[in-house]
C-alpha cells in the first residue's frame, strides 16, 4: 500500500517513542479501492500532548475530541487519539469523549465496517469488523447495531447513502431498515453537516441514490421539495419522468460531462461543478407549485423558472451555502428554458451581458443535460438551437465584444472631463446607451466614436 511521506514519519515517529499508530478510516477504504484518498487520517495511542511533542510544526484542530494537526512540509495530518464516544444525548453529539489505550474501542465508535479498518506497513489491515469483505460485496453497513449507531448521530444514515453513491454500493438490509424506522430523528442534525453529505452524494457517480433518501423518508427531513418533485408527474411531450427523477438524471448528465471534461468550458472547479449539481437538481424544484393541467390532460409549468429562483435560493440559504453558490444556481435556474431561437450575434452580447460571460458556459452544460435527461420528442432540434447559441457565444468571445458597461472604451471619468458632464446618475443611463450601441454595432467601441456619439 501507497502511504503519503508525511503520514509514515508520523506513524514511525510514533512508534519509535512506544505509541501505537495506525492511518484509519476513509484513506484505508479508498487504498483498498485504488481510490485517491481526500485526506490520511492517523490514530493513535498517544495523547494529545504527547503527540504535540514529539513534532514541530501542530495545530489545535480538535484538541477536547483528541485532534492534532501535525503538519510535514505544506501538507497537513489530522492525528487523533484513540477515543471512545460516551453517551449520545440529542442524536449527534457524544456527551463526553474518553480517550483508551485500545484500538479495538476506537474502531468500534465508527460509522461503517469499510470506514472502521486500520492499517501500518508492520501491523498490515486491522479489520475487526469483515470492513474488506464488504467492500469486496459492496455493502455498507453499521458497525455493531444500525439502530444504536443512528440514534446516537442522525448523520450517519446520510453519510450511509452518501457513501452508497460514491462507491456505488447497496445498503445492507438491516442497515436501510434502521433508516427508515429513524429517519425524522435527522432533524436535530445541523444543516451544515447535512450540506457536507448532500454535497459529496450530488458530485459524486452515483448521484442518483438521492433516490434512497426519499425512498427512506429522510428526504422529508433536508430536502422536502425533493418528495414534491418525484410525486410530480408531468404528462407532456418534453418529458418521460417525473419532475424528481427528470432532475437526478440532469444531475448525473452533468457529472459524466465534468469527469469527461466535455463541458464548454473545459476543466471545471470543484465549486462551479458544486453549484452546477445544485442547479441540475434544482432547476425544475418549483413545477410542482406551478403545474395546470389543460383540457386536453397535457400538463403545464408556467413561471416555474422565476419561481424556481426563488425557491432554489431560499433553500441554499436554509443549507447554509455561500453567497456566490446561491447567486450561481438562481441565475442558472432563473434562465434555464431560454432560447436561442431568433438570436444573432446582437442578441446574444445582450444575454451574455444580463448573466455574466462567465456564466454562460454553465448554462450551456445545464441545458444540454436538461434536453438529454427529457423524452426524445424534438431532441435534435433542441440540440441544434443550443449548438447555435453556443457558436454565437463563440463568436462574440473570440471578437471580445464589449457586453458590459466596464468594457466599453470610454468610462464616466471621460464623460467628466471632455463632456462636461457633473458626477450623478445621468453618467450611467448615458453609458448604458452606448453600450446599447455597441452591442449593436461592436465597431463602434473606440473612444473617438463613442466620445463622437456621447450626448
Ligand atoms: P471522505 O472520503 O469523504 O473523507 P471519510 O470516510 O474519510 O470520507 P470523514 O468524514 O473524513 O469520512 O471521516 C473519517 C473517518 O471518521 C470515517 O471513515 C469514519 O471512520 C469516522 N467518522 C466520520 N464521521 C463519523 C460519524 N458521524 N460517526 C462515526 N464515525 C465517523
Ligand atoms: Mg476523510
Amino acid at each position: 500500500m501507497n502511504i503519503p511521506e508525511g503520514a509514515k514519519h508520523i506513524i514511525d515517529t510514533l512508534v519509535s517513542h512506544g505509541f501505537e499508530a495506525y492511518i484509519v478510516g476513509g484513506c484505508v477504504r479508498d487504498m483498498l479501492l485504488d481510490r485517491e484518498p481526500e485526506d490520511w487520517d492517523i490514530t493513535t495511542s498517544a495523547k494529545p500532548e504527547e503527540v504535540k511533542s514529539l513534532f514541530r510544526r501542530t495545530i489545535d484542530t480538535g484538541i477536547e475530541h483528541g485532534t492534532v494537526t501535525v503538519m510535514i512540509k505544506d501538507e497537513g495530518f489530522e492525528v487523533t487519539t484513540y477515543r471512545m464516544d460516551g453517551v449520545y444525548e440529542d442524536h449527534r453529539h457524544p456527551k463526553e469523549v474518553t480517550f483508551t489505550p485500545n484500538l479495538e474501542e476506537d474502531l468500534k465508535r465508527r460509522d461503517f465496517t469499510i470506514n472502521a479498518m486500520a492499517y501500518n506497513d508492520k501491523a498490515g489491515v486491522i479489520d475487526l469488523f469483515d470492513g474488506r469483505k464488504d467492500l469486496k460485496n459492496g455493502i455498507i453497513r453499521c458497525v455493531g447495531d444500525p439502530m444504536e449507531r443512528f440514534d446516537e448521530d442522525a448523520l450517519r444514515m446520510l453519510r450511509g447513502i452518501r457513501f452508497a453513491g460514491q462507491l456505488q454500493f447497496t445498503i445492507d438490509d438491516d442497515t436501510l431498515a434502521a433508516i427508515e424506522r429513524l429517519s425524522d430523528t435527522l432533524v436535530n442534525v445541523s444543516a451544515e453537516r447535512i450540506r457536507v453529505e448532500l454535497t459529496k452524494l450530488l458530485i459524486s457517480d452515483g448521484a442518483d441514490r438521492l433516490r434512497l433518501a426519499y425512498e427512506t423518508g429522510l428526504s422529508k427531513y433536508f430536502l422536502p421539495e425533493l418528495d414534491d418533485m418525484i410525486n410530480t408527474q408531468q404528462n407532456n411531450p418534453h418529458h418521460c419522468y417525473s419532475v424528481g427523477e427528470h432532475s437526478m438524471h440532469v444531475v448525473e448528465y452533468i457529472n459524466a460531462a465534468v469527469k469527461e471534461k466535455n463541458t464548454p468550458n473545459g476543466i471545471i472547479d470543484k465549486r462551479s461543478h458544486v453549484a452546477l449539481v445544485f442547479a441540475g437538481l434544482l432547476h425544475d424544484v418549483a413545477k410542482p407549485k406551478c403545474k395546470t393541467t389543460d383540457e386536453k390532460g397535457v400538463d403545464h409549468f408556467h413561471g416555474h423558472d422565476a419561481l424556481g429562483e426563488k425557491m432554489s435560493g431560499e433553500i441554499l440559504r436554509r443549507l447554509r451555502f455561500d453567497n456566490d453558490t446561491i447567486s450561481l444556481v438562481k441565475c442558472l435556474v432563473r434562465n434555464h428554458d431560454l432560447r436561442y431561437h431568433d438570436c444573432k450575434n446582437r442578441g446574444m452580447r445582450r444575454i451574455a451581458g444580463r448573466l455574466g460571460k462567465d456564466r454562460m458556459p454553465f448554462l450551456f452544460l445545464l441545458q444540454r443535460a436538461d434536453t438529454l435527461a427529457q423524452s426524445e420528442y424534438k431532441r435534435q432540434e433542441k440540440l441544434a438551437v443550443l449548438d447555435a447559441g453556443m457558436s454565437l457565444y463563440d463568436e462574440i468571445c473570440e471578437a471580445n465584444d464589449a457586453v458590459t458597461v466596464a468594457e466599453l472604451k470610454i468610462s464616466g471619468r471621460d464623460l467628466i472631463d471632455e463632456k462636461g458632464y457633473e458626477s450623478g446618475p445621468a453618467i450611467g443611463a448615458e453609458l448604458n446607451r452606448l453600450l446599447e450601441m455597441v452591442m449593436d454595432d461592436p465597431s463602434l467601441n473606440t473612444k473617438e466614436r463613442l466620445l463622437d456619439a456621447v450626448r
